[in-house]
């Protein structure tokens, strides 16, 4: 069982593929031309594996790929493989922009996925143009359509920003519902790789819209999940997700391994360990002991909520949220 420092469970293991990505959401990319880490310097998959069964055999129950964008990877399917076979009984997920998600969600679901978070900011061609930097919506209904059709299980995740997309929450709501697809809100998060100008609404702002049609009903929070859910009256449920108010450190159950093998503690915290050295010369034992000292140090509470202008220095296609 993996305890951290302040006596927390963690069950859940958060791992970014790949930093790269074929959108430039404006929320999560920096306006300006910047560089890819070289591709030398990811892990493969047969190194992510090692530490993966490490963290397995220690206590993880709950994997999410992320990214950047994990479809991106090529072989993704096999690494999602190795992990299900290891342990067909693990909770295996994936967040995606959804693009590659029409020619990849038969071979993902095959090899052993699960669940998929897709994000989906608009359902105006010009808007999700408009946020992602690219001609995306055609390709990302396609993915999602293709996604149930292979039967995924699907959540949609929406990033409701002022005067750009915050007109379409209801829409998006009834995009769900009709579908039968958990939605969740997500309240934006500063950061220093975003666009200058952006503004997110927060939960109770969003709340507001959805009031305009519906009676809401309180549920709360399921687990560990930094969701916090509500019913309609005819028993559909969607999420808010909302840093601002809520930080989710008591009960905090993961941690996040990007491509590079920096193992990071908490979203909002500057330290990491890298396991890199350890998983290339193979040594499972320096991987574990670097698992536990991370760890041990996991911060009680993140920095973010201490200074409301303080702004997050990971970059969202980093980490992978
Ligand atoms: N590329 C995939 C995608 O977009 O779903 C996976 C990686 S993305 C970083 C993971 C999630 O983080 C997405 O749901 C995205 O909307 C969310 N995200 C990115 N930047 C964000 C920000 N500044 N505030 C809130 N959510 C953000
Ligand atoms: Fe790419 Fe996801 Fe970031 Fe958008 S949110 S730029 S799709 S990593």
């Amino acid at each position: 069982m993996l305890i951290d420092g302040h006596g927390r469970k963690v069950t859940y293991l958060r791992i970014s593929v790949t930093e790269r990505c074929n959108f430039r959401c404006q929320y999560c990319m920096p306006e300006k031309p910047f560089s890819w880490v070289p591709k030398e310097n990811l892990l493969s998959f047969e190194e992510l594996f090692l530490f993966v069964k490490t963290a397995i055999d220690e206590g993880i129950t709950k994997i999410r790929i992320t990214g950047g964008e994990p479809t991106l990877r090529e072989d993704l399917d096999k690494f999602i493989k190795m992990i299900s076979d290891y342990k067909s009984d693990i909770d295996l997920a994936m967040t995606t922009n959804g693009y590659l998600l029409k020619e990849s969600a038969e071979k993902l679901k095959k090899a052993g996925l699960k669940r998929i978070n897709i994000s989906l900011d608009s359902l105006d061609k010009e808007t999700a143009y408009k946020i992602a930097q690219k001609d995306v919506l055609d390709r990302v209904l396609e993915g999602i359509e293709e996604a149930l059709r292979v039967g995924l299980k699907i959540k949609i995740n929406m990033v409701p920003l002022k005067g750009i997309n915050d007109h379409e929450i209801l829409d998006i709501l009834e995009y769900g519902k009709k579908r039968g697809i958990t939605v969740r809100y997500i309240e934006y998060m500063e950061n220093a790789f975003a666009h200058g100008n952006l503004k997110g609404l927060t939960g109770k702002e969003i709340l507001e819209h959805i009031k305009q049609r519906y009676e809401i009903k309180k549920l709360g929070r399921s687990g560990s999940s930094p969701s916090f859910n509500y019913q309609l009256n005819d028993g559909y449920i969607f999420g808010i997700i909302d840093p601002h108010k809520h930080d989710f450190c008591e009960d905090c159950n993961r941690i996040r391994l990007t491509a590079e093998g920096y193992l990071i503690p908490c979203l909002y915290f500057d330290e990491a360990m890298s396991i890199k050295e350890a998983v290339q010369k193979g040594d499972i034992k320096e991987a574990t002991e670097i698992l536990k000292t991370v760890l041990k140090n996991k911060p009680e509470k993140n920095r973010w909520g201490h200074d409301q202008n303080e702004i997050s220095n990971r970059a969202f296609y980093e980490t992978g949220g």
